[in-house]
């Protein structure tokens, strides 16, 4: 690296510092996206069945670390050691899909008078990848992986609060056997190695997960260069609970408080059918009194703390002393703490039921009838996520037409799973992750006519 710039690395359930590393510069960037190109030639050459190998390669190695990752993302970004261990499993599961993907990369055949036509799907070249700090490793996941599996090489970005399982990550890939500097992740600043990455012109595609503020900025940058975006950006999502639902596993809190509520799928609008809504308060009170908040590395904790003093601050920003809330507790002392909450005064209009806060904390609103629950689920500049409660078939199924998000569930809170695309509507993103067309959407397609008329005489 030729900047001294470090970052400090820290624990946020103890303030403590975790690592120290040297932040990337431009000049870093630019050798890096250069040793990148070279490295995609090789591994684009390989047969897929190779590529593969070292995928299912890096897999199993990724399999035997995944404590050691798990207990370095608790340090790193105070997840509880359950939420970790899925995560690195996560890591290793979706390594061993892209990895089969590979080898069914498909081209089509399409009739055509006077020849035959053939589709191929081609490797774009370099990746970025820019990763955000609430799931540092899944999200670098899904964005290099499925790159790597179609033929591409990735430069990734993590954030500089949460650098450390992604360059674990780039360790063990070489470790299993991947070429060198094909998955290359460059610590440092949004603004000097993140806009570094974006703006490079070797950089074929920027996959970007964070606030829809700066994914704007990055749609912009890369606008000026044609360059293709994949955006996955901020949530609201409501979780619409009907009257005739079970309440108990339709209000279950960890609909938003999971990751402390640092989760752009969190269910963060309560939308409960008046009827219900004064039991939904009761059991809610009593879920949130419940909630184990503390040491992260604890096998029992539920909920650790929130990134850093600065998200703490913004999230306190939404929850205004005396405001009518519900609260659960959270530990005094050093690491960057706040309690469960569900806002109990908001209108649908104010900040807090519209903005993405990004921390434990949801509103809880009444609605009347199918129509008003449509209406205020629709009523969000975002569209990624989404729960619907109700025992009716029917309106469960008319509910997910009419509600617009790229991923709902039913009877469900589940958002996210490697085998499905994820993804936004509107100011929630651009494009889809995951699922079985991950790798085409790091690919270029390429349509070849094969006269059958033979050359002109
Ligand atoms: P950002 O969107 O700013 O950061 C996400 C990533 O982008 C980080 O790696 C960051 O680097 C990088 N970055 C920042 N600026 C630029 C830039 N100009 N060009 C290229 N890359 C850049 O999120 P914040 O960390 O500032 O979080 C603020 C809010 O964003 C949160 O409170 C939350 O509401 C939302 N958010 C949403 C996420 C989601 O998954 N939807 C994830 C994270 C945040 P660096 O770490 O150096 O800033």
């Amino acid at each position: 690296m030729s900047d001294a710039d470090e970052l400090q690395i820290l624990n946020p359930a103890t303030e403590e510092v975790v690592a120290t590393v040297l932040a990337a510069s431009e000049q870093d960037v630019a050798a890096a996206v250069a040793r990148a190109v070279r490295a995609q030639t090789g591994w684009a050459a390989l047969a897929p069945a190779d590529r593969a190998r070292l995928l299912r390669r890096f897999a199993d190695t990724v399999d035997a670390h995944t404590e050691e990752l798990a207990r370095l993302e608790v340090r790193e970004a105070g997840h509880t050691l359950g939420n970790a261990r899925w995560e690195a499993g996560n890591a290793r599961d979706l390594l061993h899909y892209a990895a089969g993907g590979a080898e069914r990369l498909l081209g089509k055949q399409i009739p055509v008078p006077g020849g035959w036509d053939v589709t191929f799907q081609e490797p774009l070249g370099v990746v970025g990848v820019i990763a955000p700090w609430n799931f540092p490793m899944p999200i670098a996941a899904w964005g290099s992986f499925p790159a790597l599996a179609a033929g591409n090489a990735v430069v990734l970005k993590p954030a500089e609060t949460t650098p450390l399982t992604a360059l674990r990550l780039a360790a063990l890939a070489l470790e299993a056997g991947l070429p060198e500097h094909l998955f290359q992740v460059l610590p440092g600043h949004g603004r000097i190695a993140g806009r570094a990455l974006v703006d490079h012109p070797d950089v074929a595609k920027i996959v970007f997960t964070g606030s829809t503020r700066t994914g704007r900025e990055v749609m912009e940058r890369c606008a000026r260069l044609v360059k293709p975006v994949t955006l996955e950006l901020g949530g609201k999502s409501p979780n619409v609970v009907f009257a005739d639902a079970d309440l108990k596993t339709a209000l279950d809190p960890f609909s938003f408080l999971d990751n402390a509520g640092q989760d752009c799928c969190a269910r963060t609008r309560i939308l409960v059918q008046e009827t219900v809504l004064d039991e939904a308060r009761a059991f809610l009170a009593d879920a949130l009194a419940a909630v184990v908040v503390g040491d992260p590395a604890d096998e029992k904790t539920q909920m650790g703390p929130l990134i850093s003093a600065a998200q703490r601050d913004r999230v306190r920003s939404y929850v205004p002393d005396g405001a009518p809330a519900l609260r659960g507790g959270a530990p005094d002392g050093p690491g960057f703490w706040f309690p469960p909450t569900v806002l109990t005064g908001e209108r649908h209009d104010s900040p807090a039921a519209r903005e993405e806060i990004f921390g434990p904390v949801a509103v809880l609103l009444p609605f009347t009838d199918e129509q008003d629950a449509v209406r205020l689920a629709n009523d969000t500049p975002y569209g990624l996520s989404g729960s619907v409660w109700t025992r009716d078939l029917g309106r469960a199924l008319r509910v997910s037409q009419a509600v617009r998000a790229g991923n709902l569930s039913v009877n469900s809170h589940s958002s996210v799973r490697y085998w499905t695309p994820f993804g936004g509507y509107r100011q929630s993103g651009v494009g889809r992750e995951l699922g079985p067309d991950a790798l085409t959407a790091f690919t270029e397609t390429k349509n070849v006519f094969i006269s059958t008329e033979g050359p002109a005489q």
